[in-house]
Order: C-alpha cells, then sequence, then structure tokens
C-alpha cells in the first residue's frame, strides 16, 4: 500500500476512526518516551544521551530528563566515558541495568506439570521450578499456581519486577481467562486475583502468543509478520505482524486448531470427531497424539509419508493466513522428530504452491529458536512490556 494524504475522515463522511483514540495527555506521552528510551537501551545496548536522542527523534532535554528520572529508579546506571577516538568532547555511556533485575515466569501449557523459572530481564534462566498437576483444575488449579509463584519469588537473587504467566485458553488483555477448558477456568480474573495474592504485578496471556512474543524478542522472528504454531496436546497459534502481537475481536486471533481440514467427501481419510464437538480440525491430524497415533508401527518410509500428508493439511490452511497477512515467516513449536522433516518440507510446498510468488517464494518455515524455554522467555516479555513498556 502507499501512503497517501487524505483529507480527515470527518470530511470524507468517514463516521469512525480506525483506531479508538483518546485526548493524549502529557503523562501518556511521558510514559511513551519513557518507553522509547528504555526500549533503545534494552535492544541497542549502553549509548549516549546523544545517541538516544538521535535514534528515538526526543530532543537532548527530554532525553536526560527521563534518564535523570530512570536513574533515580535504579533501572539505568551511567558507565563511565566513550573512548572510541572521536573527534570532540566524549560522551557519558548510560546503560540499562539488566542484571539488577529478575522475572518470573511460568508456563502452564503442559498438562501434567506447571512449569516455572526465574529469569533475567535479558531472558535467562537463573532458577527452574515445577510443581506436579495431578489432575487438579479450577480453584485447585489456581493455588497450586500461587505456591509455586511464591516458591519462585523467593528463589529470585535480585528484585522481580514482576509475574508473567502463559496460559491456555483465551485471555483478554487484563489477563482474565475468558476459557480455559483443560484448567476448568472460565471468566477467572487470574491476573488480578494473584498479582493481589502475591503483591507484585502479574500479566497473564495466552501460551501461544507469548511463545510469538518470546520468539520476536529474544529469538529472530521476523517483527514484518511471523506466525507461531504450538504443537503439543493441542494446536494453537501466536501472530506478530508490524511489531505487535495480533490478538483479534474475541481475544482469540491465531486459533487455527479448529479450522477444519479434513472433509469426508474430499480425503481418502474420515474426518476424525475433536474436543471442540466437531470434526476434522487440524488439531485432530497435527497435535502430537494425533502424530504419535499416526505414524506408530510404520517403517521410516512410511513415517516419513505419513507426516508429509499432515504437513499439506497444515499447508492448505496457512496458505490464506500467509496471503492475508502476508507473513514473512511461519515457526512451528514441537517435538522435532516428529516437526522438523517432510512435514514441514511439505507445509511449505503446499504454501508456496497455493500463494502468489510475491508471498510464497520468500516465505520461511522453520522450527522455534527457543524450544521449550518459548513459553517462559514470552511470559517474560509480558512482564517487560507491561511494567516497562519494553518488548
Ligand atoms: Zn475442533
Amino acid at each position: 500500500m502507499t501512503a497517501t494524504t487524505r483529507p480527515p475522515a470527518a470530511a470524507r463522511g468517514v463516521g469512525r476512526a480506525l483506531r479508538p483514540t483518546g485526548k493524549v495527555l502529557p503523562e501518556h506521552a511521558r510514559a511513551h518516551n519513557r518507553s522509547l528510551v528504555l526500549a533503545h537501551l534494552f535492544h541497542i545496548g549502553p549509548a549516549s544521551r546523544a545517541d538516544i536522542a538521535r535514534s528515538t527523534g526526543l530532543t537532548r532535554v527530554t532525553v536526560s530528563g527521563l534518564v535523570a528520572d530512570l536513574i533515580a529508579e535504579a533501572l539505568v546506571e551511567e558507565l563511565g566515558v566513550r573512548v572510541d577516538g572521536k573527534v570532540g568532547k566524549p560522551a557519558t555511556m548510560v546503560g540499562m541495568r539488566t542484571e539488577a533485575f529478575q522475572i518470573v515466569a511460568v508456563d502452564l501449557t503442559d498438562d501434567s506439570r506447571l512449569l516455572g523459572a526465574v529469569l533475567t530481564l535479558v531472558g535467562d534462566v537463573v532458577v527452574r521450578r515445577s510443581e506436579a498437576i495431578e489432575g487438579r483444575t479450577g480453584e485447585s488449579a489456581v493455588e497450586l499456581l500461587e505456591t509455586l509463584c511464591r516458591d519462585l519469588l523467593e528463589a529470585a537473587t535480585r528484585p522481580v519486577i514482576g509475574v508473567g504467566i502463559a496460559s491456555p485458553g483465551v485471555i483478554d488483555l487484563a489477563g482474565n481467562v475468558v476459557q480455559a477448558p483443560n484448567r476448568g477456568w472460565y471468566d477467572m480474573p487470574l491476573a488480578a486475583h494473584l498479582t493481589e495474592r502475591l503483591g507484585v504485578p502479574v500479566h497473564v496471556a495466552n501460551d501461544a502468543n507469548t511463545r510469538a512474543l518470546g520468539e520476536f524478542t529474544y529469538g529472530s522472528a521476523a517483527g514484518s509478520g511471523c506466525m507461531v504454531i504450538t504443537v503439543g496436546q493441542g494446536v494453537g497459534a501466536g501472530i506478530v505482524v508490524d511489531g505487535a502481537l495480533v490478538r483479534g475481536r474475541h481475544h482469540a486471533a491465531g486459533e487455527i486448531g479448529h479450522v477444519t481440514v479434513v472433509d469426508g467427501d474430499l480425503r481418502d481419510e474420515p474426518p476424525l470427531d475433536c474436543a471442540c464437538g466437531r470434526a476434522g480440525c487440524l488439531e485432530t491430524v497435527l497435535s502430537v497424539p494425533a502424530l504419535r497415533r499416526r505414524t506408530a508401527g510404520l517403517t521410516p518410509e512410511e513415517s516419513d509419508a505419513a507426516l508429509a500428508s499432515v504437513g499439506r493439511l497444515l499447508g492448505i490452511a496457512l496458505a490464506p493466513v500467509v496471503s492475508a497477512l502476508d507473513l514473512a515467516e511461519v515457526l512451528l513449536s514441537g517435538p522435532p522428530e516428529l516437526l522438523d522433516g517432510p512435514l514441514r518440507d511439505a507445509a511449505l510446498t503446499t504454501v508456496r504452491a497455493r500463494t502468489m510468488p510475491v508471498i510464497g517464494d520468500g516465505l520461511a518455515m522453520r522450527m522455534g529458536s527457543l524450544d521449550e524455554d518459548g513459553a517462559l522467555a514470552g511470559a517474560a516479555v509480558l512482564v517487560l512490556s507491561g511494567q516497562l513498556g519494553v518488548s
């Protein structure tokens, strides 16, 4: 699309703006500018105040004021004078104190245990803990989660800026679990409840979305457009476009697991019943249990062919998504012995065969780079962005 100068919306008779916009209050502008400075230091590393002003477009005076505040909050420190041989007055460098704080992250993806960790601000795991779920759901699962969070908060070796939780299910922006059937949670204000109980800010988001955030922030996923497909007990996906997570009207963007891909009259295999009440969903062929069933007892050649047939179905489901969003990358997250081979090859070939060359030819499809820690890293990003405006 090309950018053109257009008359204001009202002059064109358009009754609504593209996004809801409110009055920009000075404190909002200040918070925004503060995140610009922190994000620069987080992503680029130590810099002079002049460097920050240049790259953020803020004035030197504004940057100096913000840096002074951040130093007072102990988030930023002065690192001495840059020695780079340049002519002129040497610049004092400032850097974010990424080692001075930690984040607690919990991944609720696994049906058998809660996985938690204390991470540094740059995503390195310091301490790990887990709790066996043993069939607990509802309130009892929340209590177990609270216990794990307390253990991790005690195990942290630096002040903790917040707790990030990656949960299956549909979760709104405020961290309310709209529905997570496997945990027995419906309209559960999980973030607010745990924030009150633990006394630190708690952020909750869908586990596939947090994986996408993790791959974007700590992995090397393309911020211009990437989709992370999580393959486990179920199938989900998180999508980042233009550097932001795609959420959707019902906070359910990326839920491709229940798109029908096997139609009884079109395929040579009968559609299998799905947990959602319908049949032939992507999840019924692509989940880890479904892939293991499909390949059980087969010779290596037969197994490769069986995985490729699922890859084709995945490609059919992905082609319209990749085209509609003009994605640069699709990342697969799950067991590599099932996904990283004939399945991935067939999916990519199928997407390319079904999309315009300008989109499909350059598309990359690869395994996620963060593996099992992807959801934890993404849960940490929730805290970074929620508390510091950095992501
Ligand atoms: Zn389904």
